[in-house]
């Protein structure tokens, strides 16, 4: 059976409902991108898998209160992701079209030689008669891929939106295994809590050639604690001798680290069983580790 994936950059100014969308999309509640905006450093937030395809999702990360600083962070996000994408799908506030912040946005994506879709979200909140010259206004701005209404909240449009993006994909293999783990976006957050704490303790090529896997995210019967057993992949027997450190020093506090924040983030006490293992040529066999920076 033929399959299809791709990357997906979302960019848009802050509050255009960029997070509500995805999640909407890929249908559940994403943790990584809920809580405290410093947490979501990761741009990856989301993957969607179908029988047939993966979308994986950059969203912009989290945007603070100053004006200078709320665009020149917008810039920058949406300047960063364009590489790493194959599609760009600009979210925008159709109550909100006609600020800077939009005109902006449209001169930045103007600039990006990949196919844009947009979204002009919230029309639950806007009626019909206003939509359409905001749509044809859109238009003439530039050569959308498409232009689609939708509402994240209610969920109007969304089907649309889908359909056209699934279309624009491309033929080729998943980026990420379409196992049941890797649908659970609480696996790969905690995944990239861990190997951000790698980059943090190890210098070097190591990061970058080792990844992170979540195998088991339990509670325990109380609900007081959650047991977390992850294993980090290293290519070679030298590297796990420098990842597990002297008396395992550095593993430890790559685990410590870790799990700080993880507590943090989840609200409760965390037992982290952390333990690295060597399988050659991991890192070479992924068309994904090489164009997610692994
Ligand atoms: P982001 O900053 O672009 O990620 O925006 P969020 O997804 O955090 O949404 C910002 C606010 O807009 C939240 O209060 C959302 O509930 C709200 N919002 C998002 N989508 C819609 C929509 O389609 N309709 C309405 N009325 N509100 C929405
Ligand atoms: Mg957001």
């Amino acid at each position: 059976m033929a399959f299809f994936s791709g990357f997906i950059g979302i960019v848009g100014p802050p509050n255009a409902g960029k997070s509500t969308l995805m999640n909407r999309i890929i249908g559940s509640k994403l943790s990584i991108v809920s809580p405290k905006p410093q947490t979501t450093r990761n741009r990856i937030t989301g993957i969607w898998n179908g029988s047939d395809f993966q979308i994986v999702f950059f969203d912009t990360p989290g945007i603070h209160k100053t004006k200078t600083y709320l665009h020149s962070s917008m810039v920058n996000s949406a300047t960063s992701i364009f590489n790493e994408v194959d599609i760009i799908l600009a979210v925008l506030d159709v109550n909100r079209v006609s600020g800077e912040e939009t005109r902006l946005l449209l001169r930045l994506l103007r600039e990006i030689p990949k196919p844009v879709v947009a979204a002009l979200n919230k029309i639950d909140k806007v009626s019909r008669e206003a939509l359409l010259p905001v749509i044809s206004a859109f238009r003439s701005e530039m050569d959308f891929r498409s232009i689609i209404p939708v509402s994240a909240r209610s969920g109007d449009g969304i089907d649309v939106l889908t359909g056209e993006l699934k279309m624009m994909l491309s033929l080729g293999e998943a980026f990420f295994p379409l196992d049941a783990k890797s649908d659970n976006n609480e696996y790969f957050f905690v995944s990239e809590i861990i190997r951000e704490k790698l980059f943090y303790n190890l210098k070097g090529e190591i990061p970058y050639s080792s990844a992170v896997t979540v195998e088991s995210i339990e509670e325990n019967e109380s609900g007081s604690l959650l047991n977390i057993n992850a294993k980090i992949h290293v290519e070679t027997e030298s590297q796990k001798i420098i990842v597990v450190g002297r008396e395992g020093r550095v593993i430890s506090k790559i685990g410590t680290e870790a799990r700080r924040e993880l507590e943090k983030y989840f609200g409760m006490k965390i037992y982290l069983d952390l333990f690295v293992r060597v399988e050659k040529n991991w890192t070479k066999d992924s068309r994904a580790m090489r164009r997610l920076g692994y």
